[in-house]
């Protein structure tokens, strides 16, 4: 079995999405001062986080998209580790919208049909291309709705992009979040690494939410396995 790693690292103010809480880690307890513990005869460090729900590599819950939308919760499981394939579409100009004919173009190059029920991971390069500078937040590029129902149409869970938003910043993405909610699809943000699985065919993709009730998001520890 080979894993490959698809998730940024989460750190002390690593970038989250402008005008959403900043990614704190701290520590609460060094191995020293938990010696005050009555009864502590080995020190143990803790340290805490504080995060938005949508912070570092994550999957939108259906419910961050209107209140019909399922929480993450009780988002299914069978939907956090489906086959996938990645298509290659570093060739789009930052800002600009991915269409359906992009879409076409760079699965039949990938040359694996798009698995039902699975996922399509979008490498737009924007990661390797910006991370962690200030154009990382804003110069994406993106599907716009066209592209959101031409997914859609062919049987995805949902689609991931290595960007923090699926469309391009503005009046279309807003719009791709609602296309997801009215198609009943899903997607994921703030991939990395995406260029890793170019010409790798399907693999498995694992992206496990965490249990926060009535959540909107949740990190995820992202990966694509390959069954050797
Ligand atoms: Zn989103």
């Amino acid at each position: 079995m080979r894993i490959v790693d698809l998730s940024r690292d989460l750190y002390h103010r690593t970038p989250s999405y402008p005008g959403q809480p900043p990614i704190i880690h701290g520590i609460w307890k060094t191995h020293e001062e938990s010696f005050v513990d009555s009864g502590n005869v080995h020190g143990n460090m803790v340290m805490f986080f504080s995060m938005p729900d949508h912070g570092g590599t994550h999957i939108d819950a259906p419910r961050h998209f209107g209140m019909s939308g399922t929480p993450i919760d009780q988002y299914p499981l069978e939907n956090c580790i489906v086959p996938g394939i990645c298509i290659d579409l570093r060739h789009i100009p930052p800002k600009a919208e991915i269409t359906p004919a992009d879409l076409d173009a760079a699965v039949k190059k990938a040359g694996v049909p798009i698995p039902k029920k699975g996922t399509v991971l979008l490498c737009t390069g924007h990661h390797a291309r910006t991370f962690p500078g200030p154009s990382y937040s804003t110069d994406n590029s993106g599907v716009n709705v066209a592209a959101t129902e031409w997914l859609a149409q062919r049987g995805i869970v949902h689609f991931g992009i290595d960007s923090m938003r699926p469309g391009p910043e503005g009046k279309v993405n807003s719009l791709v979040h609602k296309a997801c909610l009215d198609l009943g699809i899903t997607h994921i943000e703030s991939l990395c690494n995406l260029e890793a699985l170019i010409g790798q065919g399907e693999f498995r993709f694992i992206g496990l939410p965490l249990k926060w009730r009535e959540g909107t998001g949740s990190p995820i520890r992202a990966v694509a396995v390959f069954d050797l």
